[in-house]
């Protein structure tokens, strides 16, 4: 099987549905590409599907029809270990709720996915150092993240999402806990890595957030894509339509 594909779209679905029990589709014959290089803000009405096709990208949930690739690697065949690796390797995952663990202070908390992938102590150590410091929260790094704010403890899972250099940065509602200062942070923290490169996939409602730092936009309706927007143009002539 050939795993990756440097011509290859970054992500790749290809007519993927997804059905839940006997409801109607949670994704419907929905098909993408993404490539390397993109920031793509998949916005769309709660329950339209946002979530299931950033978990299908992740592996965290197989569709019911159709194939997910991502780097030319079939996402949605992995068993359960190979789906554990994949997403230790190859993507970086943010959250709402920052999902660090509390018992650990910042540097270990960023540390642990190089850890799991066999990066020696020291090496993880030194990586997890640089990261906090290009995030501006080298002065957290033996902290708690009971102590930081939130917007602090979102930059601490972005330098987690980032140790191992996932290929793909994907984020489901990055702003949605925080504050407006700290959303702004995190907002510019995003449009700064996808500048660098970084190619980013997220799920949110902040409209601000997708016309900060996305390069694309996808609207979601009923599991089908609406719209899909090159150029970020998610306000409506009012400035908030959604
Ligand atoms: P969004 O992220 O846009 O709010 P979701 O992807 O979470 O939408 O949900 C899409 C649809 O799938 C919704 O109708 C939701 O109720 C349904 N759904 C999502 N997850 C499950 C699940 N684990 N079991 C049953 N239905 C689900």
């Amino acid at each position: 099987m050939k795993e990756t594909g440097v011509d290859a779209p970054l992500i790749e679905l290809r007519q993927v549905s997804k059905r839940y029990d006997d409801g109607p589709p949670a994704v419907d014959d929905l098909s993408l590409s993404v490539e390397r290089g993109e920031a793509v803000a998949i916005l769309g009405p709660s329950g339209s599907g946002k979530s299931t096709v950033l978990n299908m990208i992740a592996g965290l949930d197989r569709p019911t029809a159709g194939s997910v690739l991502v780097e030319g690697l079939r996402v949605d065949g992995l068993g359960e270990s190979g789906s554990a690796k994949y997403r230790r390797d190859r993507i970086g995952m943010v959250f709402q709720f920052f999902n660090l663990l509390d018992d650990l202070t910042v540097a270990d908390n960023v540390m642990l996915p190089a850890q799991l992938s066999g990066m020696p102590r020291a090496r993880a150590r030194a990586r997890a150092a640089e990261l906090l410091e290009t995030l501006g929260i080298d002065r957290h790094a033996h902290a708690y993240p009971g102590r930081l704010s939130g917007g602090e403890r979102q930059r601490v899972a972005v330098a987690r999402a980032l140790i191992n250099r996932p290929a793909l940065l994907l984020a489901d509602e990055p702003t949605g806990a925080l504050d407006t200062a700290s959303g702004r942070d995190v907002r510019e923290l995003l449009s700064e890595l996808n500048q660098d490169g970084q190619t980013i996939l997220l799920v949110t409602h902040d409209i601000q957030l997708a016309e900060s730092c996305a390069t694309r936009t996808i609207r979601l309706v009923d599991g089908r894509i609406a719209s899909d927007s090159a150029v970020p143009s998610v306000a409506g002539p009012a400035g908030g339509a959604r």
